[in-house]
């Protein structure tokens, strides 16, 4: 037993007060059979008026059971002839749910007693639990033993105070408890199954506070770790910002300072910033890079997508080779010898910095002297990849600093949830000179007409995408769409270069097509949702996104964002079928009316509710039992206050906390 509940992280009888409910059934009371619904599940008792065996496609067990307000056919197709010869004439109890069937109402399979006449025959006193549950552990067990733990809930200490509790409205630990194991006969379902009922608030709180903490006492920790002070001379830096034909933005200096500030002390920086497409974070990010470099440090720069990596690989080379500098490329698809050489580089300390996609972090990989990591575009990088990849980059008893880049907004109290280990800055304000994306919504009819528009931009000396979006959760059918259409723009815009870019693709073929748009040899590129983060050609200025009402907000815009990098005027075009839902009608709104990312995110969780927007990604990251992020993240801002107060008041509740409801915590300690 102890083997299977262990299988669900059970091994603490508090575990198993704190392992809650998947569903409920109502076995308190009986409903007369007149009454009945079709898709409630109840609980039924009458007479047995007739059974029979009867062989339609298969053989089954027909039964007619009636309780004077009514009648019910119940089907059984596994049975035996004792069952059969059982029940003639019995009063049944039955629990199941009701189906329609082809003459009356139905349950297949109920679950029956037999009721004698003699004893008395008693309800449920409390809905009826369904656990989570692993093989080899039924129902009934679980709520012998949940039953058994409840008798010693007395012993759980209540580690939130009785101030606080009253202050945010929370039920008492004890009774939320026992009031989620056994709900009282009136409590509502629909209230249960969503998270609504006072007793979830009160464990959702718990848990999120619990989160909350351990993640401020990661950031604590971390501030305790030694790293090496870098950035004391910016000569490197100086020399490439005046390389460049513009200055930076005042957003980009100001971060600029802050990670410079964050590098000179002797702990290692965890530093996210935010900023929206465009806005220009790459420069930033090589900032911080010769920052490093000059302090003689190496630098490791991760992508998500080999696409930008590679992009960033020539950016990189273009900024830092006149400055006598050099740059590693390692990709999972480069060959072994070719990577051979640059991990040989890396170690020796002919190169400064090292750019590729995760494979950077393999275990052959080694640095002589890593004093920075940067991780570009990475929303879903969460607190578990985090902490492995600062150990990743330990250097002896030194911890390297790290930066991590996103385009996707994260409203600030999500962000000090789901990022509280994180200091935080944001580039709010885009380069000069840029014009804002005009966007319009077409419909697939009038395809004709945007293929000629491509014509015309082009004529121009203007380039332009057109994306193929997922229309099935398949990349092979978008890629198959994408070769389609490819072959359709090239016949029918016979004077331009169209070029193909997709994710099944060899990777030295992605690079020789990008290369080609970039330098604009290609003016038209057929490409998947591969292009969607980081892309830079300043020179295309027309985007298409096919099927634009089966992709998100936040997605569009990031694709958007790859037009619109330059100062000349940009527009994107969003293709649709027709007829739109509300919910596509508002979104392709939202995009006509705004260009900025933080306001389009801000209407996104509007539009989409927070489920959908946060949904499993950042919960799943997470980790959480009963909290979701997203259904809860209202509650953030008390949660925040809340947390504070019981650090102040009592940090031994807090450690208590932390310990009851992440269980890792002892292994992030340890790190
Ligand atoms: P993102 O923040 O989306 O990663 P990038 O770093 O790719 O943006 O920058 C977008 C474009 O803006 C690039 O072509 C870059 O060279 C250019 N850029 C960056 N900073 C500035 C600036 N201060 N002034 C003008 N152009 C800039
Ligand atoms: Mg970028």
């Amino acid at each position: 037993m102890a083997e299977r509940l262990a299988r669900l992280g059970i091994e603490r009888v508090q575990d198993l007060l704190f392992h809650l409910p998947l569903r409920y059934q109502d076995r308190t009371r009986i409903y007369p059979i007149g009454s009945l619904v079709e898709g409630q599940e109840v609980l039924i008792e009458g007479e047995v008026e007739h059974a029979e065996i009867v062989v339609r496609r298969r053989r089954m067990l027909l039964c007619n059971l009636s309780d004077g307000t009514g009648r019910i056919t119940l089907r059984f197709f596994h049975f035996s002839n004792a069952q059969y010869l059982g029940m003639k004439g019995k009063r049944l109890r039955c629990f199941g749910e009701i189906r329609r069937g082809p003459q009356s109402l139905e349950i297949v399979h109920p679950e029956y007693k037999i009721q004698s006449t003699t004893t008395v025959n008693t309800v449920e006193e409390t809905l009826t639990p369904t656990y989570p549950t692993t093989e080899g552990l039924q129902q009934r067990s679980f709520r012998r033993l949940i039953a058994l733990a409840l008798a010693e809930v007395a012993l759980l200490e209540d580690l939130i105070p009785a101030f606080i509790q009253q202050q945010y409205g929370l039920t008492g630990l004890q009774a939320a408890l026992k009031t989620l194991h056994h709900p009282p006969p009136e409590t509502r379902i629909s209230h249960l199954l969503s998270g609504q009922h006072p007793a979830q608030k009160r464990l959702i709180f718990e848990e999120m506070m619990a989160h909350h903490l351990s993640l401020r006492k990661l950031r604590e920790q971390a501030r305790q770790l030694p790293a090496m002070t870098l950035g004391k001379k910016d000569t490197l830096c100086q020399q490439l910002l005046e390389s460049l034909p513009f200055s930076l933005t005042r957003a980009q200096q100001r971060v600029i300072t802050e990670l410079r500030q964050d590098m000179q002390k002797n702990n290692p920086m965890s530093r996210l910033v935010q900023g929206d497409v465009g806005s220009g974070k790459t420069l930033v990010a090589a900032a911080a890079a010769l920052l490093a470099i000059e302090s003689d440090f190496q630098v490791a720069l991760m992508a998500p997508t080999e696409i930008l990596a590679e992009q960033h690989y020539q950016n990189f080379r273009r900024w830092l080779e006149p400055l006598g500098l050099e740059v590693s490329w390692i990709s999972g698809k480069q060959s072994a010898k070719a990577r051979r050489s640059q991990v040989e580089n890396l170690l020796l300390g002919v190169t400064q910095i090292a750019i590729g996609t995760h494979a950077l972090f393999q275990n052959d990989v080694q640095f002589r002297q890593l004093g920075l990591v940067i991780v570009d575009e990475q929303h879903r990088f969460g607190v578990d990849q985090r902490l492995a990849l600062r150990e990743k980059g330990r250097q002896g008893e030194y911890y390297p600093h790290q930066l991590i880049m996103t385009a996707t907004p994260i409203p600030r109290t999500l962000a000090m949830t789901t990022c509280a280990d994180l200091d935080y800055s944001v580039i709010d304000e885009l380069p000069p000179g840029r014009q804002s994306i005009k966007t319009v919504a077409l419909s697939n009819e009038r395809r004709d007409e945007v293929i000629q528009r491509i014509q015309s931009k082009c004529s121009q000396g203007n380039q332009v995408y057109w994306v193929c979006t997922l229309i099935e959760e398949s990349e092979v059918l978008q890629c198959q769409n994408a070769e389609q259409t490819w072959v359709l723009l090239k016949e029918k815009l016979p004077g331009l270069s169209v070029g193909l870019v997709h994710g099944r693709m060899k990777a030295e073929q992605k690079e020789t097509v990008m290369s080609d748009f970039k330098r604009g040899e290609i003016q038209v590129l057929v490409a998947t949702t591969v292009i969607e983060v980081g892309v830079d050609v300043p020179n295309a200025t027309l985007m298409i996104i096919e099927n634009a009402e089966r992709l998100g907000l936040a997605q569009l815009h990031q694709l958007r964002g790859r037009v619109g990098r330059g100062t000349a005027a940009s527009s994107c075009v969003l293709l649709y079928q027709s007829p739109l839902s509300r919910n596509a009608h508002q979104r392709i709104d939202a995009l006509r009316n705004s260009n900025d990312g933080f306001e389009i995110a801000r209407i996104d969780l509007e539009i989409r509710g927070p489920g959908e927007v946060f949904g499993t990604r950042q919960t799943g990251e997470l980790r959480f039992k009963i909290a979701d992020l997203a259904r809860d993240q209202a509650l953030l801002p008390q949660v925040q206050q809340a947390a504070r107060q019981l650090l102040e008041e009592s940090p031994e509740a807090a450690e208590k906390l932390i310990h009851r409801w992440i269980h890792r915590a002892e292994d992030y300690a340890s790190i």
